[in-house]
Parts: C-alpha cells; structure tokens; sequence
C-alpha cells in the first residue's frame, strides 16, 4: 500500500520504490529525518504513473520488484526522455553489472545491505550534482564540445543524452585537460563522497561516458592512476 509522508518536503519529493516494507520504511524515516519529502510505492506497476503525476527530484528504485522491474521502469523513463535521477537499490552485484552493462542511464547504486547514512548521502550527491550552478563558456576538448550553461554536450553535430552524473564526470575532467585524476579526487570532486565509498563507480561512469561518446571519447585511462580529458589526434 502506498504511504505519503511529506513533513515540509525542504529538500525536494524522493520517489521510492521498494517492495520490502521494512527496508522502505528504513529509507523513508532515514530521508525524512534529512528533510527531504519522501513517497513511497511497493508494486513496479505503480512507479512510472507516480513519476509522471508527483514529478520526484530523485527516484530510489529497487531493482527486484513485483510487476515492472527497476530496470524495465528506468528504461521506460529514459525511453521518454525522462532524465530525473535514479539511484538504483541492488540486492546482488550481478545486477549492478546489468544496470551496467545495459547502460541504462542510471546515475548512483547501492547494493543492500547499506547503511541508510550513505545511501542520504547519495541522494544528496545526485540533487546536488543536477541542481548545481551552472557554468557559462562551451568547452571543447577533441571532438567534444560541453556547454556546461544548457547541460549539453555535442560530438561533431550530435547531441548526446547523458545522466546528471556523466555530465559532471565529463564536465569535470575537461575543464583541465590533460590533468590526471585518481578516481579518489573524481569521487570526492564530482560525487562529494569520502572514501568509504568504492571507487568502481567512477570507472563504471567513466565506461558508461565512454560507450556513448564512442570514437569521439578524449577519456584516457592512465593506468594505476586514474582518468585524464585529452586532445585526441
Ligand atoms: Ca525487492
């Protein structure tokens, strides 16, 4: 059964999706507490009609749910171009390299068990990351051209469709070409997380940037060390 619980939404609605009422009910106190609004719906089937009438900043979706899985509701909202931030909630590492390996323009993960604090955190990082100031001056760097002002990022004529979180990673790493990065100064730069948090979610954003910049990626990977924005030629 849905539950509303909105105590002066300060921070903006979180949409959850959850099955499990114990966990649910673990994330709406543990976001409530942080001051955001938070609903939550317990069958997939309900979650794209609860996106479309509340409009979430951020969506926590489980990914084993009755009806509509977490996947089939993230690729359904990408598919409409609708970009809101999803933080997927995993129960096995398997499903973290579908969401992956599907790229399906997820912008966080958490893999249960977790503790409610990191996973505020996060939701904190995405909203923070899509609602930060924006920066005037197109930026190019080999064949990519990032207007961090509109959001957008063109490769020749292209526009490419990224995730919140790939546009700060990529938005981050070409404002300083040719500097090399660890992925612990990515993660506390662009994710604001401190190093509790692994770091294979900076490579796991870094592949999925690379899959859709393809031949024009000026991503290098410098080997033992971490990731630079370059001018390829
Ligand atoms: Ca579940």
């Amino acid at each position: 059964m849905p539950t509303d619980a909105r105590p002066g939404p300060a921070r903006g609605l979180i949409l959850v999706v959850e099955d499990e009422p114990a966990i649910a009910d673990v994330i709406r106190l543990n976001l409530a507490k942080a001051g955001y609004g938070v609903h939550v719906e317990h069958h997939g089937d309900n979650a794209l009609d609860a996106v479309r009438r509340l409009k979430p900043a951020a969506i926590i979706l489980d990914v084993g749910l009755p009806g509509l899985d977490g996947i089939e509701i993230c690729r359904k909202l990408r598919g409409d171009q609708d970009w809101t931030p999803v933080l997927f909630v995993t129960a096995r590492d398997d499903e973290v390299d579908r969401i992956v390996g599907l790229e399906l323009g997820a912008d966080d993960y958490v893999t249960k068990p977790f503790s409610p604090r990191e996973l505020v955190a996060r939701v904190t990082g995405v909203l923070r990351r899509t609602q930060g100031v924006p920066e005037p001056a197109p930026q190019t760097v080999g064949a990519v051209t990032l207007d961090a002002g509109q959001r957008r990022v063109f490769t020749d004529n292209d526009e490419l469709a990224l995730t919140a979180t790939e546009f700060d990673l990529l938005a981050y790493l070409m404002r300083r070409p040719g500097r090399v990065f660890t992925r612990e100064q990515l993660l506390s730069q662009v994710w604001g997380y401190s190093s509790v948090v692994g770091t294979r979610t900076v490579d796991v954003h870094i592949a999925q940037l690379r899959a859709k910049l393809g031949g024009a990626s000026p991503i290098r990977t410098i080997r033992g060390v971490g990731y630079a924005a370059e001018n390829t030629s």
